[in-house]
């Protein structure tokens, strides 16, 4: 298959630029079906993407889904959502301090009619 030869010139080029991708992410940017990414890969023609995909997550040890979050999928979506609540949090919190300072003002001018 000549076909193959230039799509491993095209994947390598690829891992090259961007080591830090998965198969997956290869057979999209270079526009070369998964499964001849995936082939290539088992065969040992490609160990770039072997090692990108033998990062483990830090959370719980699963495949991570790349070098650089060093996370897998479910790991990082639950990393999201807790993101979403602190941020939930930080608002709550700051809504809290305006209201305590309209309260304090009030207070002191309160405090400053009684002088
Ligand atoms: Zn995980």
């Amino acid at each position: 298959m000549p076909d193959e030869e230039t799509d491993y010139d095209t994947i390598r080029e690829c891992l090259a630029d961007n080591p830090d991708v998965n198969a997956e992410i290869v057979s999209e940017m270079t526009g070369i079906d998964s499964r001849v990414v995936l082939r290539m890969l088992d065969s040992g023609l490609i160990s770039n993407i072997g090692s990108a995909e033998m990062v483990k997550c830090g959370q719980c040890g699963s495949p991570a889904i790349s070098h650089s979050k060093k996370l897998c999928q479910a790991c990082l979506e639950k990393l999201n959502q807790k993101m979403i609540l602190a941020r939930k949090g930080i608002q709550q919190t700051q809504r809290k301090k305006i209201q305590l300072g309209e309260f304090s003002s009030v207070r002191s001018t309160l405090d400053d009619k009684r002088k």
